[in-house]
């Protein structure tokens, strides 16, 4: 491969990849269901938005919600939205020229008016931009910008002189990635891949916790073996992890005490996926309620990942990770 990892002529491909802004990128999208109070009752709650306003009209930033074809996706044909066979091409180009990764790095939404309980969504998109070769931390490749343009009407249909959905431009969400060739590791690659890695010297260590003024109390506790909780001496409320002021009535003034250790497990993931360098997938990360009521994230210890439970009583123990660190960990009961 030549320089920046990709064995093309970097204008000759841009020249090509040029060519496509301008076109359309899907067409004929419709909204699944007409904007309506319920959806916005339920994004405002779910954001906790109590602006009176709504729902009589919907929050702006709901604009890409009317558009969503839901889990499955929109069906094809009519009434679905169609990607175009541009857009397909672009991504094949791209592809051929070793930028198989992509990653979404942005959006963002021009509102015209608001929309209301009744109208229809319709939307189509447009490849508005690609960018010149860049190169960044995760490699080398394109950002590539579509705008959807979102319209509503009473009753859809219509169509402007592209054919394009009908009714009035009520706004438009551009949608930015980065279509890229990933870095190489600094390092050649093992030659075996296959076998769950030892943990090396040379393996990136865990991350380090962001230690300040707010919580070196908590970090000074955890040297001693102790697992230290604030308690506010104003409302006696226990919060965790450490900050300054009482989520519960504000006041600065507080106290640390020791907690028991004794703890269930709340809550819990098994992470598969994205891996993680310092850590070896697959394995389960806890969110323990302490036995004084406070929630805290950490490893369970001494169950394996599939045996974990919600509900599982846990013990707090102390887990020397590297010479640097060591960490407060729960030590789960096997049933
Ligand atoms: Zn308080």
């Amino acid at each position: 491969m030549t320089r920046d990892d990709l064995d093309v002529d970097p204008d000759e491909l841009y020249g090509r990849l040029k060519a496509y802004e301008g076109r359309t990128a899907a067409s004929g999208g419709a909204g699944r269901d007409p904007v309506n109070e319920p959806m916005i009752r339920h994004w405002c709650e779910a954001m906790g938005d109590t602006n009176p306003a709504y729902p009589a009209v919907a929050p702006p930033t709901m604009l890409q919600a009317w558009t969503m074809g839901g889990l499955a996706g929109h069906p094809g044909g009519p009434g679905g939205s169609a990607r175009s066979e541009a857009y397909d091409e672009l991504l094949a180009l791209l592809d051929d020229a070793g930028c198989t990764s992509v990653v979404a790095t942005d959006c963002e939404q021009e509102y015209l008016r608001p929309l209301r309980p009744g109208d229809l969504v319709t939307f189509d998109a447009v490849i508005e931009s690609v960018s010149p070769r860049k190169t960044t931390k995760l490699g080398t490749g394109y950002f590539v910008t579509t705008r959807m343009n979102v319209r509503a009407g009473d009753r859809g249909g219509g169509g402007d002189r592209d054919g394009n959905g009908g009714g009035e431009l009520v706004g438009t969400h551009r949608f930015r990635i980065l279509k890229y060739a990933p870095a190489r590791p600094k390092k050649a690659a093992k030659p075996e891949p296959t076998r769950k890695p030892e943990p090396a010297a040379d393996r990136p260590r865990r991350p380090r916790p962001v230690i300040n003024r707010d919580n070196a109390g908590f970090w000074e506790g955890v040297a001693r073996h102790q697992l230290l909780i604030q308690r506010c001496l104003d409302c006696a409320t226990p919060r965790f992890p450490w900050l300054p002021g009482c989520g519960a009535c504000g006041s600065q003034r507080w106290e640390a005490f020791e907690a028991s250790g004794a703890g269930t497990v709340f809550s819990y993931v098994v992470m598969h996926h994205p891996p993680f360098p310092a850590f070896d997938p697959p394995y389960a990360v806890a969110l323990v309620e302490l036995a004084e009521g406070v929630r805290m994230v950490s490893d369970i210890t001494g169950v394996p990942y599939d045996k974990v439970r919600i509900g599982m009583p846990v013990e707090l123990e102390f887990l020397r990770v590297d010479e640097e660190l060591e960490l407060p960990v729960f030590r789960g009961a096997q049933a």
